[in-house]
């Protein structure tokens, strides 16, 4: 536990939240600003700042239970639709430093737009920008 981590807090019970999951190393709570109602966030029960700190054999775990909290989501809020999202570090929106999952329940016609898109100056720009990223992943 990190002792000036909110989402630590809220796991050991120190500050209350809307629970809907708590199983193995996994806990699941509602968020207090929802995006639209239900928006749910998942996170591991140990303290890990960022989707690169997440052991990877807590992955399968992660998985089921984005699954298994996604389709209750869904299921208790009508939703016909749900966002899977994640911020890793301040200049992609992350605010809490424990890595948690967006759960976001869609309706048909909410408006809600996550993102804007942008072309590529090129095609040899998009590919040349391909190639060093397979370089970096070696
Ligand atoms: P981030 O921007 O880090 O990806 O998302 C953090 C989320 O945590 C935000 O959507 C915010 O509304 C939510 N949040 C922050 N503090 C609390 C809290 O004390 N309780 C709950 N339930 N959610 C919180
Ligand atoms: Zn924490």
């Amino acid at each position: 536990m990190s002792q000036d981590c909110i989402f630590c807090k809220i796991i050991a019970g120190q500050i209350p939240s809307a629970k809907i999951y708590d199983r193995g190393g996994v806990y699941a709570f509602l968020d207090i600003a929802p995006v639209n109602k239900g928006h749910a966030l998942v996170v591991s029960k140990a303290h890990h700042a960022t989707l690169f700190d997440l052991p990877d054999d807590l992955g399968r775990e992660l998985l089921g239970a984005l699954k298994t909290v996604g389709r209750a989501v869904m299921s208790a809020t009508g939703a016909s639709g749900l966002n899977v999202g994640m911020n890793n570090f301040e200049s992609a929106g992350q605010l809490v430093h424990h890595a948690h999952f967006h759960l976001i329940p869609r309706h048909e016609g909410d408006g809600l737009r996550l993102w804007t898109q942008h072309a590529y100056e090129s095609v040899e720009e998009m590919q040349k920008l391909a190639q060093a990223v397979r370089s970096a992943i070696g």
